[in-house]
């Protein structure tokens, strides 16, 4: 299990309410480890580090079931912090490669459900951003270091970052902070400064 300082934890010693609907990792770095199918899929109020979850376990659970889990969680325990992790882009991708129909087609039912919840979550107060951990090669991959494994769109709604496009790449190691900076919460030790085109006000070293 995670011992490092994280998202999570931090958001629940500055008691506000995280949750997420994710693959079952989440539970076994954040809570429970190993997993445990029959009691783990569902946790409501834990007191743990994750406070509210629901944790699939299946590759092929679908990607629209994900996002109404979070929007459960959402609607049930009004989380400042919802964390949501889709498994089928990248299951598709492994067995089809990023050049197959498949892929696109499991790209796009996601970006038809964002569609959906989005202008929901906006209307409810929400700041969201949207991106992914790695890309895919055409061959099913995504372990190294080409462009197309390790370039991933990073998108932000919030009126805390100026709105308009950004050609600068971003490294991964300033998602949790920028996510600390939307929450208006003091980053973890470990975690590198924020530095990101298009921050309104830099936040405080206190
Ligand atoms: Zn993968």
């Amino acid at each position: 299990m995670s011992q490092t300082e994280n998202i999570f934890s931090l958001v629940k010693k500055n008691n506000l309410v995280n949750a997420t609907a994710s693959y079952y990792w989440l539970s076994e770095l954040y809570n429970n480890l190993p997993f445990d199918k029959q009691n783990d899929r569902i946790q409501l109020n834990t007191g743990k580090m994750i406070a509210n979850g629901i944790f699939y376990y299946k590759d092929d659970y679908p990607d629209s079931h994900v996002l109404d889990d979070a929007n459960f969680l959402l609607n049930y325990s009004n989380p400042e912090f919802l964390y949501i992790h889709t498994m089928n882009i990248d299951d598709n991708g492994h067995k089809h490669g990023s050049d197959s129909l498949t892929y696109h087609a499991k790209v796009l039912a996601v970006d038809s459900y964002l569609a959906d919840y989005l202008p929901q979550w906006l209307e409810q107060g929400y700041q969201i951003i949207i991106t992914a951990d790695h890309g895919m090669d055409f061959r099913g991959n995504h372990g190294g270091t080409t462009a197309d494994v390790r370039e991933v769109p990073l998108y932000i709604f919030s009126n805390k970052v100026d709105k308009r496009k950004y050609s600068t790449p971003v490294s991964q190691l300033m998602i949790a902070p920028l996510v600390c900076y939307l929450l208006d919460i003091k980053p973890g030790e470990k975690m590198k400064r924020l530095e990101l085109e298009g921050i309104k006000n830099t936040s405080e070293d206190d």
